[in-house]
């Protein structure tokens, strides 16, 4: 390069920041934790990565953060985020359930309690791959939080959520005789709607004359409000299933929920937290400090009780028994709904069976599928969660969410090849330094002369971050 051009090339140094900025600053253990999250999230390869590469990793991000191996591997342990197993914080144990006396089940499937798996749905005779094993309607039809206002308003039905377009002409008249409430604007899309929900609708939205009601309907009016301002779908959608219940006289309802994979919201917050709870699909890191979070449930708790003043006020459900809803319908509902046979599967990473949604799931039910030939006696499973991701992101999302650590055999393949992958890297040699010297010389060469745009994930958005109250799976991002 001739003289006379140097000098008026600038050179800039992609870490050029201010002085200030480059003084060392010990990070908060929550900033380390997050930030190890970030680089598991961009490059998932590095889930496997050994503690001094993550180091490497880290300092190169952040130049001027004093932080040692040793305090990333502790922190990794402490927030249950170590790839060991043994270290991280499972609450399989602790949820209960039992046999639903009135289940009726499909013909080649019986439900078998054991120890180790809890109850789950099991072949009775061979099934060949693709055989409609059965369908259902939901047991709990729980309209999405989101179409509340549409559902108020008259233009989705109360019960199952469905849009009903152009539902009242322009004057205001229902066009759907006989299916719009005397009492609201709110309408049924379809007669059967009507006659599974009118009663209840009645009485958790209108003063009932006369008869002295179980419910609340200004409560109720008050806590549906609440749960559309906190975004809160767990507690719209216990308070409409425990509604259910009491308005049940047959006790089916109430038979099914006590039979239920059973866990309080408390203990899946603990696991929850022990991942630094930063899967969160939408805001990473959603979690409420403890304080904060306790304060949301009791708040929650107290609109949830003037809506059943008697089964409060006799004991039918204290705060605790409030919490064990609110975990159980997190850990069983299938798109807001919950399905009665559908909810006794349980999960392997390669399922046997394929639970089709779609859209119209609430109204039309869901189909199940043999996903492969399935022999008499073998447990009929499904995933719940992505079987693309990686074998740690997996299993660390099985454990916030479900509570248990994933032993199936694809967890087991895919962990020895892992760890055959780790073993062939580490005989390789001083990986380790020197690859991340060049990892970051390569990294300045792509970025030499171009300008990039990072994408800086949008925390801050002014609303309230959501939580895991709310009954978000946690997701991890692929
Ligand atoms: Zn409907
Ligand atoms: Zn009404
Ligand atoms: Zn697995």
């Amino acid at each position: 390069m001739p003289d006379s051009l140097a000098k008026h090339i600038e050179v800039i140094s992609i870490n050029d920041s201010k002085e200030e900025d480059q003084e060392p600053v010990v990070p908060h253990e929550r900033q380390v934790v997050d930030d190890v999250i970030a680089i598991w999230r961009e490059d998932p390869s590095t889930e496997s990565a050994s503690i001094s590469k993550l180091h490497g990793i880290v300092k190169q991000r952040h130049p001027n953060w004093s932080v040692s191996e040793k305090r990333i591997k502790t922190l990794l342990k402490k927030f249950g985020l170590s790839n060991n197993a043994n270290q991280q914080f499972n609450y399989a144990g602790e949820i209960s359930s039992a046999s639903d006396p009135n289940l009726q089940l499909p013909e080649k499937v019986k439900v078998i309690m054991t120890t180790k798996r809890g109850k789950g749905l099991y072949a009775k005779s061979n099934i060949a791959k693709g055989t409609l094993i059965w369908e259902e309607k939901p047991f709990f039809f729980i309209p999405p939080l989101a179409n509340l206002k549409l559902i108020k308003s008259g233009k989705a039905c109360t019960y199952c959520g469905k849009l009903l377009t152009s539902a009242r002409s322009s004057s205001g008249v229902s066009m759907l005789r006989g299916l719009d409430c005397t009492g609201c604007p709110e309408l049924w899309c379809s007669m059967s709607c009507k006659k599974m929900n009118g009663t209840l609708h009645a009485s958790l939205k209108h003063l009932s004359k006369g008869r002295k009601s179980a419910l609340n309907p200004e409560a109720f009016l008050d806590l549906e409000e609440y749960c559309i301002k906190e975004q809160w779908n767990a507690l719209f959608a216990i308070t409409l299933m425990f509604a259910d219940i009491v308005e049940d006289k047959s006790g089916e309802k109430l038979k099914y929920v006590k039979s239920m994979a059973r866990v309080s919201q408390a203990t899946r917050y603990k696991a929850l937290e022990s991942s630094a709870g930063s899967f969160d699909s939408l805001t990473g890191g959603a979690l409420f400090v403890k304080e904060q979070q306790e304060n949301l449930w009791k708040e929650g708790f107290s609109k949830f009780s003037k809506v059943f003043p008697k089964a409060t006020s006799d004991g039918t459900v204290d705060y605790n028994e409030y919490l064990t809803l609110l975990g159980s319908y997190n850990i069983n509902n299938l798109d807001s709904c919950v399905f009665r046979i559908q909810s006794h599967l349980n999960h392997t990473c390669n399922p046997n069976v394929d639970v089709e949604t779609s859209p119209n799931s609430r109204y039309e039910g869901i189909k199940v599928f043999a996903a492969k030939d399935i022999k008499a006696g073998e447990e009929l499973s499904t995933t719940y969660v992505n079987p693309n991701h990686t074998v740690l992101q997996r299993q660390r999302e099985l454990r916030a969410n479900w509570g248990f650590t994933c032993s199936c055999n694809k967890c087991k393949e895919d962990l020895k090849a892992q760890h055959r992958r780790q073993s062939s890297t580490a005989s390789g040699g001083s990986e380790k330094k020197a690859d991340i010297r060049k990892m970051l010389n390569e990294t300045r060469e792509e970025l030499d002369g171009e300008s990039i745009e990072l994408e800086i994930p949008n925390d801050h958005s002014g609303e309230r971050r959501k939580s895991v109250r709310f009954d978000e799976k946690v997701t991890v991002s692929s």
